[in-house]
């Protein structure tokens, strides 16, 4: 149902971005993704993209700490399939560490990344959207921008304010037929967070299942993770005409952890 739109999603060369490309591929968009990793590795989810889709695949290396470089990846997109329809600013990363040690550098990244770049892309492509009456703004948030935990000060700093900026969004563009809304996942299932496993499992003396149920999954009442694919298939709702009353919305997939 979305042939002949395009979809533009920060921070998608692996985890939930690549999620949402894929599901958004599958409907038949054209995609842009963006993120760091192997060049060969881009490259072939980009043709695996553009297979599944029947559409159009790109892929920009713009760096999100970079405005100049994220307007740029806006104007590009444009140029080769005449506007961004979906926008999904998606990229984002962590520091953990008491804010007396907060590195200021690792400050400015994080707020850089997860908050900043959203402003950027929101603003070069909502023009575009407006004129066409229609867009889908989606940013990932996280369960950090309704609740915080310790030691992650940057992270539910900017994930708080990518959902007060999606609000604000959202009634700027209210009569337009755009909307923008945000997806705050819990835990969810990716290669990153596989990956923190083994060590846990070493550092602490745990077993595999003790690591997910009383580590990762301790504020997660349902005590399972959520997918990539069920974040994604969240994204695919609020392109469909069914969500055109969906906007300024925070729409939790957390397994009832801010219920808690
Ligand atoms: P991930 O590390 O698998 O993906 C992050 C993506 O961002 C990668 O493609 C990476 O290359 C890209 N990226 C990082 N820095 C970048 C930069 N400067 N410029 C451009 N791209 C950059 O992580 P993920 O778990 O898929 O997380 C994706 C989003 O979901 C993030 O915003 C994260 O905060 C949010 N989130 C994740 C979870 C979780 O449990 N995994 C929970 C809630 C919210």
């Amino acid at each position: 149902f979305l042939k002949g739109k395009t979809a533009l999603v920060t921070g998608s060369t692996s985890g939930i971005g690549l999620a949402y490309a894929k599901a958004l591929a599958a409907e038949g968009a054209n995609v842009v993704i963006n993120g760091f990793g192997d060049a060969g590795a881009i490259e072939q989810e980009r043709q695996a993209l553009a297979a599944a889709s029947g559409a159009g695949a790109a892929y920009s290396a713009a760096d999100m700490t970079r405005p100049e470089e994220i307007v740029a990846m806006v104007e590009e997109t444009a140029r080769t399939f005449g506007g961004v329809d979906i926008l999904i600013n998606n990229a984002g990363v962590q520091h953990v560490a008491p804010i007396e040690e907060f590195p200021p550098e690792k400050w400015d990244a994080i707020i850089g990344i997860n908050l900043s770049s959203a402003f950027h892309t929101i603003r070069a492509a909502l023009p575009g959207m407006k004129a066409r009456k229609w867009g889908r703004i989606i940013n990932t948030a996280s369960a950090h921008s309704l609740v915080a935990s310790p030691f992650k000060a940057a992270y539910v700093a900017a994930k708080h304010g990518l959902a007060g900026l999606t609000k604000t969004v959202a009634l700027e563009a209210a009569t337009s037929g755009v909307t923008a809304n945000c997806i705050s996942p819990g835990y969810v299932w990716t290669p990153l967070v596989e990956k923190q496993i083994p060590d846990t499992m070493k550092a602490r003396n745990m077993t595999r299942e003790q690591v997910m149920n009383d580590v990762l999954l301790a504020g997660q009442p349902t005590k399972q993770f959520v997918t990539a694919e069920q974040v994604a298939a969240l994204a695919v709702y609020l392109c469909t005409d069914g969500a055109a009353q969906v906007t300024g919305a925070n729409l939790s997939i957390d397994g009832g952890w801010t219920a808690a």
